[in-house]
């Protein structure tokens, strides 16, 4: 039994045995595996990953522990770790986390008890292996494959835990990266996976395009009093005149929650080449598929 932290941990072998597990799953295989005691604890909110874990978890049989974090004795100052060895001690097999500190795994005290097994729903500007992989499953399904596809990442780079999480498992499956976004919010850890562009800048050639939410919550103030929405979707966002550049094949993704008419015009939020709900689809057999494999 493993934790699953950090999808980048993975071999290819093992992430592509994870991709197609999903899809089995979604054309109808039976589930797997022992059915363990979740709790989900999710620290920051969530509407997709939140709901997807939980869905995934009851149909793979497990019994769901109800905590919100909120009402939980960490408002009474108890640490994260000893929080999760109490659930542990209490009888949860399973922690699936999410947090605003990025690499909370990494920051856990040990100690005599034991933790439950951990399950990474994203760590602050870290990583979101449960995203990344419900994104593979995305394009794998659309395109049969990854190698040589051109994926362009697009928005707030420096704080987003999708394209921290991305950027390097699909240049290892041999995609190829470019990114896009305001250069305030470029980060040199990318650097290494592909090359800053205009967002226009052949555009027609382009196989993904993936948009990122502008993180509101994580940029500074004085960033936030400066943000222009209007401004921001003329350059960075997906208007009409793009989205006609696109060829045939080409599909939209975004993780969600979408800022309507910021990253993407909100016409387009559902147009014929936008694959963002069927992301959310997709979302629950990955998440079933990454926790039977932690068995
Ligand atoms: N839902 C994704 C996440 O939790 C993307 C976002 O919030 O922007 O990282």
């Amino acid at each position: 039994m493993a934790n699953f932290l950090n999808i980048n941990a993975q071999s290819t072998k093992q992430i592509m045995a994870l991709v197609e597990r999903s899809l089995a799953l979604k054309q109808g295989a039976k589930p797997a595996g022992q059915a363990y005691t979740v709790a989900n604890l999710f620290f920051e909110n969530s509407t997709r990953t939140a709901t997807s874990f939980q869905m995934a978890e009851q149909r793979l049989g497990w019994q769901l522990i109800d905590i919100n974090p909120q009402n939980s004795s960490m408002s009474k100052g108890e640490s994260l770790a000893d929080t999760l060895k109490t659930i542990k001690a209490i009888g949860v097999d399973v922690a699936v986390v999410r947090h605003a500190q990025t690499a909370w795994y990494e920051h856990l005290d040990g100690g005599r008890h034991p933790l439950p097994i951990l399950v990474n729903a994203g760590d602050g500007s870290g990583q979101h292996p449960s995203q990344s992989l419900l994104d593979l499953v995305t394009i794998y399904e659309h395109f049969g494959h990854f190698q040589g596809l051109k994926i362009r990442i697009v928005g707030d780079l420096a704080h987003s835990r999708v394209a921290h999480s991305n950027a390097e498992i699909f240049q290892r499956l041999g995609a190829n990266i470019t990114l896009s976004g305001p250069e305030i919010w470029h980060d040199s850890a990318f650097e290494q996976f592909g090359n800053y562009v205009d967002l226009d800048d052949q555009l027609d050639q382009v196989d993904v395009l993936m948009f990122l939410r502008v993180q509101h919550e994580r940029i500074t103030n004085q960033e936030n009093q400066s943000f222009s929405a209007l401004q921001y979707h003329r350059a960075y966002g997906l208007t009409q005149e793009r989205y006609q550049k696109l060829q045939n094949n080409a599909i939209i993704m975004h993780p969600g929650p979408v800022n309507r008419d910021v990253e993407i015009a909100s016409d387009l939020v559902e147009a014929p080449k936008s694959k963002i709900f069927e992301q959310m689809t997709n979302g629950v057999y990955a998440r079933m598929a990454m926790l039977e494999s932690i068995q």
